[in-house]
């Protein structure tokens, strides 16, 4: 027998309908990378997604092909999200700060039909360009595409539409967008989000121990767009129609100042932006004065910065996730005793990763794969599961999960019995600089082929300012001359001048496994308290 009630697909473009319908008037302010700014609402980003849907259509854009974005964080980008999932597209949002051959791989891999990009990554477009196969259209976010060849920018695009366009209706379970990791070893993969999993996220999203959204709300994501979906934020914003300001440049000047005059309530990024964000208050006196709620994720939030945010009044959300979570896996709010605790116990509370959302399960496992009792002592291999949790990334055979679909999440973690989820390691072997990936593997590699090198290992020490930043311990060969120096200029013809290590070490051996692959961990612990000189 079924229920009496109706059905209703949960399809992304409800999202967009409620917010132009409930929310029409309430703003999105959008600072731009050449200093001007536009102000549209829920209402305007509804009409431009449907121009752009049109658009997308006259393009020969078809339900299911991928549109991708190489951009900021502005009201364009917003409509390009929302425009290409009306039409039944799926959104590819696709990191700039990745290298050119992750770059190339990923719009090939995706089989990408159109890029939007900002006229700021013009330049790598156009290098790009003979080597993405698939896509047949680039418009430019700015106006005038002077800064490369494309089909013409974005407004003029959708300019002719009407906007008179019904969305492509679809079974939930249909993907609308698509989020590389590189937090991985091998080639970036692919998580594939169906508009089921990126609604109930996006109302999850919305709950007090969460983002606390309303439509009081004015929301700046400092997370960029392309940022493991800007953490939910633009889909989330738009189920209570909160205003959202946009800044399409990064520079704690202009994110203050847009704060102070727009009233910015909420605000989300890794612990680097807020280390920036200090070095202005402190340099100038400034400060954000009507922020209530910032969340930290993407590396863990330190203790000092959890600090001097919560002396200011501001409530830290202490956030959890990964690209294959939506997302949100933990989040850090007040507990039910939190009154009662002193200021140290509360730094203390969300110096950990906080609690699960309804929908969310965590568990931890040994090496064996044997559950670990939630007691604050025993720590294992993080694993995850839940609605919004990825099953199989994107082109790939096999599933991402076991047979009961926990998703192992690279992370090792103690979980304790009040729920509470502390990251203490990292099993996978990548460093996090500044909220970007560097691969340990790859740095390792690199330097083997050094000449006189033996064997390297390359591990993340902590770094005030971003968090991690790699250091390289090398075995000589035996009677080898090799230098830091030339070590060093090797490095530097292969890797990117960010994945460069801050040290490079020389040491007598390196530990191993019994099958003699580096012994990540006992590397990384005996290096736990390394200051960088
Ligand atoms: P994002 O784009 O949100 O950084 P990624 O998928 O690139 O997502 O990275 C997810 C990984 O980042 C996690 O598996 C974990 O290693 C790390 N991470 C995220 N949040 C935290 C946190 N609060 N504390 C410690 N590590 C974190």
């Amino acid at each position: 027998m079924l229920g009496g009630m109706q059905d209703f697909e949960l399809r992304v473009m409800r999202l967009l309908d409620h917010a132009a319908r409930e929310h029409g008037p309430r703003e999105i302010v959008t600072r731009w990378a050449d200093g001007s700014e536009t102000r549209t609402d829920w209402a305007g980003i509804a009409r431009d997604s449907r121009k752009l849907a049109q658009a997308l259509e006259r393009l020969g854009v078809k339900p299911g092909d991928r549109v991708a974005t190489l951009g900021m964080n502005h009201s364009r980008h917003l409509v390009a999200w929302y425009g290409t999932i009306g039409m039944g597209g799926v959104i590819h949002t696709i990191n700039p700060r990745l290298f050119e051959d992750q770059l190339a791989f990923i719009a090939n891999h995706a089989e990408d039909a159109v890029l939007l990009y900002d006229k700021a990554f013009g330049q790598v477009v156009e290098k790009l360009k003979p080597q993405w196969t698939t896509i047949r259209h680039y418009i430019c976010f700015d106006p005038g595409s002077e800064s490369g060849a494309g089909d013409g920018a974005f407004e003029a695009l959708i300019a002719s539409e009407t906007g008179d366009y019904a969305w492509v209706e679809g079974d939930e379970r249909e993907p609308c967008m698509l989020c590389y990791t590189s937090g991985t070893t091998g080639d970036p993969k692919g998580v594939l989000y169906t508009h089921r999993s990126t609604v109930i996220h996006a109302i999850t999203e919305l709950q007090p121990a969460e983002f606390d959204l309303s439509t009081q709300s004015v929301a700046m994501p400092i997370v960029p767009m392309f940022h493991a979906v800007g953490w939910g934020l633009p889909f989330a914003g738009a189920a209570v129609g909160a205003k959202f300001v946009f800044s399409a440049v990064n520079e704690p000047k202009i994110l203050c100042e847009l704060m102070n005059r727009e009233k910015v309530t909420h605000s989300a990024g890794v612990p680097t932006v807020w280390f920036a964000m200090f070095q202005y208050m402190d340099a100038t006196g400034a400060a954000p004065e009507h922020l209530r709620i910032v969340t930290i994720g993407g590396s863990a939030a330190p203790r000092a910065m959890i600090e001097r945010l919560m002396k200011m009044g501001i409530r830290v959300n202490h956030a959890w996730g990964m690209t294959e979570t939506s997302p949100i896996g933990t989040m850090g709010a007040p507990s039910y005793d939190w009154n009662d605790l002193s200021f140290e116990q509360q730094v203390d509370q969300v110096s950990k990763q906080g609690k699960v959302p309804f929908g969310v399960e965590l568990r931890i496992v040994d090496d064996e794969g044997a559950v670990q009792p939630r007691d604050g002592v025993a720590s294992g291999r993080l694993q995850v599961r839940g609605p919004w949790v990825i099953k199989q990334y994107y082109g790939e055979a096999q599933l991402a999960v076991d047979s009961d679909n926990w998703f192992d999440t690279g992370d090792v973690a103690v979980l304790h019995p009040d729920g509470t989820m502390q990251i203490t390691d990292r099993a996978k072997d990548v460093i996090k600089s500044g909220g970007e990936w560097i691969s340990s593997v790859e740095l390792e590699n690199c330097a083997i082929g050094c000449a006189g090198v033996a064997e390297a290992a390359a591990i993340g020490v902590h770094h005030p300012k971003w968090e991690e930043r790699p250091i390289l311990l090398v075995v000589r060969k035996p009677d080898a001359e090799v230098s830091v120096a030339q070590i060093q200029a090797h490095l530097e013809q292969h890797v990117a001048k960010w994945w460069l290590p801050d040290e490079i070490h020389f040491v007598e051996t390196l530990p191993h496994t019994a099958t003699g692959k580096l012994l990540k961990t006992a590397i990384r612990a005996q290096y736990k308290d390394f200051k960088l000189a």
